[in-house]
């Protein structure tokens, strides 16, 4: 059967505008009932303006969808759960979240304020962990979850300006990759998006010609897969843009075992500096903190068993 979200309740954070909307849309073609959230902010989180949300909720109607409005603001906890409310009031369940709603303040490190820095980190990181932590219980309770994070280029591959964003945006990855060890067995998946798209956020970057390429509706369908029963996969960061779509992975390169019996010294690891970073034969990384450390020491007798 093709990939659908039919019997699912789904809310997506940010939904008023660029991306998000995009993702309402699609997902109530799809069979999605959705709550619409959008605190209807500026770029840079100022102002507030409820109709963001309601437009698109009058879209999805008109075009016979189901959908609600909430205008809550993703970077405070009370509203939060508010919002997750909002779903089980209207719809009763919750299947899917959508962490996508974000601001910027860019500035060059010199000239990031505290403000700024922690305003980022207040919508994309905390506002993320309110409303994961506010939909847990269900989607755990429930034995089905899927959750998708946006993380971003800026945070995988850096971006000048955007320390306070780069931040927030590899921070969601490290909660989704522990996130996703406390959810598999309860069937509720966590996964992130990182998406490319011509929207108020990047319309002052110097497209060109690229800017035809960049609509949202070609991320969306990847969103829309995270969200599904075809979604089996969890701690995925999928990259979409321009009508590419990757995996990104964090690798750990073969490295150099040194005999921990033994002193190492800066010297010793200035002359392996080459063979530590070269990415030959490098492996995606393994759940968990120790990796292949336990097995590579007792495979050279520095400890009897695997632990
Ligand atoms: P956008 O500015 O068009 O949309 C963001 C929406 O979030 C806005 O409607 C805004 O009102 C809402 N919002 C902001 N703060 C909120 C809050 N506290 N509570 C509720 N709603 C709030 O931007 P977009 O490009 O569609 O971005 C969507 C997501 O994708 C963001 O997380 C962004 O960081 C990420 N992203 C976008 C791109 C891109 O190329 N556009 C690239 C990488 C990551």
């Amino acid at each position: 059967m093709a990939v659908n979200l039919q019997g699912r309740t789904a809310i997506i954070t940010g939904a008023g505008a660029g991306l998000g909307r995009e993702y309402a849309l699609q997902f109530a073609k799809l069979g999605a009932k959705v709550v619409v959230n959008d605190l209807g902010v500026s770029l840079n989180g100022a102002g507030e303006n409820a109709s963001a949300a309601d437009a698109v909720v009058e879209e999805i109607c008109a075009a016979g969808g189901e959908a609600v409005a909430n205008r809550d603001n993703v970077a405070d906890p009370a509203a939060a759960q508010r919002i997750v409310q909002s779903a089980i009031d209207a719809f009763g369940r919750l299947d899917i979240l959508v962490n996508n709603a974000g601001i910027l303040r860019d500035s060059s490190f010199p000239k990031m304020t505290d403000q700024n820095f922690t305003d980022v980190l207040n919508v994309h990181l905390f506002g993320a962990y309110y409303l994961t932590h506010a939909a847990w219980p269900h989607m755990v309770g429930q034995k089905y979850g899927r959750i998708v994070f946006t993380t971003s280029p800026a945070g995988t591959n850096g971006n000048f300006g955007q320390t306070n964003y780069g931040a927030a945006k590899l921070g969601l990855v490290g909660m989704m990759n522990c996130l996703a060890l406390e959810g598999r067995k309860h069937d509720v998946l966590v996964n992130a998006i990182s998406p490319s798209a011509l929207t108020r956020m990047t319309e002052g970057a110097p497209l060109g010609e690229l800017a035809q390429w960049l609509r949202p509706d070609l991320v969306s369908p990847a969103v829309a897969w995270l969200s599904s029963e075809a979604c089996q996969v969890t701690a995925h960061i999928i990259s979409a843009g321009g009508g590419f779509f990757a995996q990104h992975r964090i690798f750990e390169t073969p490295g150099v075992q040194f005999d921990p019996q033994d002193a190492v010294t800066v010297d010793m690891f200035d002359e392996a500096f080459a063979r530590i970073v070269d990415i030959e034969g490098a492996k995606p990384v393994k759940p968990g903190p120790l990796g292949d450390l336990i097995p590579r020491l007792v495979a050279m007798g520095r400890l009897t068993a695997e632990a």
